[in-house]
């Protein structure tokens, strides 16, 4: 079953540490050449942990089927 929520980097914030990289634990979330972390949604289960490890706060969990 889907997870309800994912995770959403703000690339306005993000400093492309790879802190996040470390902590998910689906491999869901990757550093693109060097500048900003992307989350591929469909691997995302919404745990959270890449969230709280960010320095910079950039990760936001949305929740799925809601658009901003
Ligand atoms: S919320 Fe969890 S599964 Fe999704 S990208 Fe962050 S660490 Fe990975
Ligand atoms: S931990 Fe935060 S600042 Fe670092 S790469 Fe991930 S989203 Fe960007």
């Amino acid at each position: 079953m889907p997870s309800k929520r994912y995770a959403r980097v703000d690339r306005d914030y993000c400093v492309a540490c790879g802190c996040c990289v470390k902590v998910c634990p689906m491999d869901a979330i990757a550093v693109w050449h060097g500048v900003e972390a992307r989350v591929d949604e469909a691997r995302c289960v919404g745990c959270g942990r890449c969230a709280k490890e960010c320095p910079a706060g950039a990760i936001e969990l949305k929740e799925r089927g809601m658009q901003p």
